[in-house]
């Protein structure tokens, strides 16, 4: 309160998973500036043009204020008890027709973690179902399964501090000088300092310009060119023997599967020359701190937990993780708070701090702290909910933060979902495309006006604070979930934000160390911290790895095609991410001054591609796939190669996620957003 009174609060910014600390600076109930802390231990000085300049939305006439009810097809102004008392009906309707599992929640990184906990407490004590679930399902789903199954922890190995020791660097499926530009000027910095740098992507994203290799591997072969650094490392003996003697397992199979990628086979199946590929194995293999940060072009896939598996590979035969000196493998998460929403257990199959909900123990432990039985059956994934909807047998689906219906792929059957489903309730900041088609909209509080922690990419919690408050009747979510539970006659305790960490804690050893109090004290903890008299592990594993056996385990995992291929209908492949300007479906960022910096989603292609579909820069373009169609303005651009296009999704009205395609990871659900074939018709 007295950060609010003198107009002087630190937070930590709620775009991207950098989680830089920032100062911001208040005036009159409005923001006069937002500052990078200078003692941020992420981001020490620096923000990015999002952190920095997009707050404006807070302000945005089109703000939320009164929740809104579906009265004769209108969203009407209600009041919150009556917007209460219509949901509460509602989901006991659902539980009276379909049981509790005919109710689903979707979560997201825009909930503190506090609210996170809050949300998956709710499910499972108040409605009794594991139907919960939260956005990392559509980004790093397969780096937390791949890593648990590497390492035994779902996170990065090691932090940021740590890779900014190597002396050489994997950068694989990420641009972080636009997607996390406070990472990619570390990454940058190391790099003029004198780091050897390999940049795996088919675009030539930032840092590449920068590269001493570039593997431009056609979207969609990961796992092939992956394995083919991994035979060469073997082949060559670029690995650490005695590390793989005592702290490994699987590699016999492992070599039986490398004996058929070699440098020709692998240049085949991904387009980059066996001579890329063998200096790209040499200079990774010969280093002495080789560290590896990856995103979403990794994970994004049909088999993207095999890519992140077969990654894992690299680093585990060469040593460089488990080491105590840092280095390791490495998500760039790509939201604010995607780490902590699924620390916190707002997933299907796993509870706060990673406990299955298959495990009788881990039930019990939670049933001891929450009072009540925790349901044994491993909910819906997010996609899994869609289809129930549109099957009939969902009855109830509450969206916090989420805009599904522009940011989900085949957004078509995403909407249509939500209009076949008997009661959508959505918490959001605006009318957004997914709240256009809710029931009952609640209004809500943005990251600006919250109270509790996000964790970042490198698994350090870290306080958010409110600079503001709340306009109007809105919310924040944490309000809003207790309001719900008050509303059904539940009692969910954890009465303030620092109340249910403290609960998190006693139920999670990974967290148990951790608290408000602590992270106001020391500014940042990160996770495992089991010890509140102990530091946070930044670099993990140091004397074993965390599976059940203590072993770092390899995995050999074949090559398979992705779901789709150009043919002739569709003879382009079309990769999404984002820009540097804006965030996701641009909710928050298009509603402030960086719509200046970027006003549409572009369409980036390479010039021979324009030729050959005679466009010129800056002319409309519609895309079509199998799914749907997008109208997008041309960028010619020599960082593309001939064959594949590239653009952002920041303004649903352009509908590129109608266009992506239905294929998603074998093992996590997550949708395969980087490979999609297209065709271009100018207009
Ligand atoms: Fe930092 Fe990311 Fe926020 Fe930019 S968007 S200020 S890099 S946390």
């Amino acid at each position: 309160d007295r950060a609010r009174t003198s107009g002087r609060t630190r937070t930590t910014c709620g775009y991207c998973g950098v989680g830089c600390s920032l100062e911001v600076l208040t005036r009159d109930g409005e923001i006069v500036a937002v500052l990078p802390d200078h003692d941020g231990p992420v981001n020490r000085g620096h923000a990015c043009v999002k952190g920095r300049f997009a707050h404006g939305f807070l302000h945005a006439s089109e703000r939320l204020t009164r929740p809104l009810l579906r009265r004769d097809g209108l969203l009407t102004p209600v009041s919150w008890s009556e917007a209460l008392d219509h949901v509460a009906r509602g989901l006991r309707a659902a539980v009276a027709a379909g049981g509790p599992d005919a109710v689903a929640a979707i979560s997201s990184a825009r909930a503190t973690n506090e609210e996170n906990y809050l949300i998956q407490k709710f499910m499972r004590v108040a409605v009794g179902t594991n139907n919960v679930d939260n956005c990392s399902r559509l980004c790093h789903a397969p780096s937390a399964a791949g890593l648990t199954a590497a390492f035994g922890l779902s996170g990065g190995t090691d932090s940021l501090d740590d890779v900014e020791g190597a002396d050489c660097l994997l950068l694989v499926g990420a641009n972080p000088v636009e997607a996390h530009p406070v990472v990619g000027a570390r990454l940058l910095r190391r790099v003029l300092h004198g780091a050897r740098l390999i940049v795996a992507d088919p675009r030539t994203v930032g840092l590449a310009h920068h590269a001493d290799v570039h593997l431009r591997s056609q979207p969609g072969s990961n796992v092939a060119l992956f394995n083919g650094l991994a035979h060469v490392m073997l082949a060559e003996g670029l690995v650490d023997d005695d590390f793989l003697r005592h702290r490994v397992a699987g590699l016999p199979e492992l070599t039986a599967l490398l004996a058929g990628y070699g440098p020709d086979r692998v240049a085949a199946l991904t387009g980059v020359p066996a001579g890329d590929l063998l200096e790209a194995a040499r200079l990774y293999g010969r280093a002495e701190r080789p560290a590896i940060v990856y995103g979403l072009g990794v994970t994004e896939h049909l088999h993207g937990t095999d890519g992140v598996r077969a990654l894992a590979n690299l680093a585990i035969l060469r040593g460089a993780v488990g080491t105590g000196h840092g280095f390791g493998i490495n998500p760039l998460r790509g939201q604010n708070n995607v780490q902590g929403a699924s620390d916190m257990g707002a997933l299907p199959d796993l509870l706060p701090g990673y406990a299955k909900v298959t495990d009788p123990a881990a039930r019990a432990r939670a049933a001891d702290v929450w009072g009540a039985p925790v349901p044994d059956r491993p909910g819906m994934r997010i996609p899994e909910m869609f289809a129930a909807a549109r099957a009939g047998t969902l009855q109830a689906l509450w969206i916090v933060g989420e805009d599904v219906c522009a940011t989900d792929p085949d957004t078509v059957r995403v909407t249509e979902a939500l209009e076949t489903c008997p009661l959508v309730v959505c918490q959001e900041l605006f009318l957004s495309e997914t709240a256009r088609h809710a029931d009952v909209v609640l209004p809500a509080a943005a990251w600006l006006e919250k109270d509790g922690t996000f964790v970042n990419f490198d698994r350090r919690f870290q306080r958010v604070r409110p600079a503001l408050d709340p306009p109007g009747d809105a919310r924040t979510d944490f309000a809003a979930v207790h309001a719900l539970a008050s509303a059904l006659g539940v009692d969910l305790g954890c009465r303030t934000p620092a109340e249910t960490l403290a609960e998190c804690a006693r139920m999670a050893p990974l967290f148990a160390g951790i608290s408000h109090e602590r992270l106001d004290r020391e500014g940042a903890v990160s996770w495992p911290c089991p010890d509140s008299l102990r530091p946070g592990e930044a670099s993990l594993y140091r004397e074993r790895f965390s599976t059940s056996d203590g072993l770092a385990h390899l995995a050999a995992c074949p090559y398979l095609p992705p779901g789709e291929t150009p043919d002739d209908r569709y003879p382009l492949v079309l990769v999404t991410g984002r820009r540097w300007a804006h965030y996701n479906s641009g909710n928050m960022t298009r509603r402030t001054a960086n719509l200046q910096l970027e006003g549409v989603d572009l369409l980036d292609l390479h010039p021979a591609d324009a030729a050959r579909y005679g466009l010129g820069e800056g002319d409309p373009v519609t895309v079509r796939s199998r799914y749907g169609r997008a109208v997008l303005t041309a960028h010619l651009s020599d960082d593309m190669v001939p064959g594949q296009v590239f653009c952002a999704f920041h303004f649903p009205s352009s509908g590129v996620n109608t266009l992506t395609s239905r294929h998603a990871d074998t093992v996590t659900s997550c949708p395969e957003y980087k490979v999609t074939a297209v065709r271009l018709i100018p207009g």
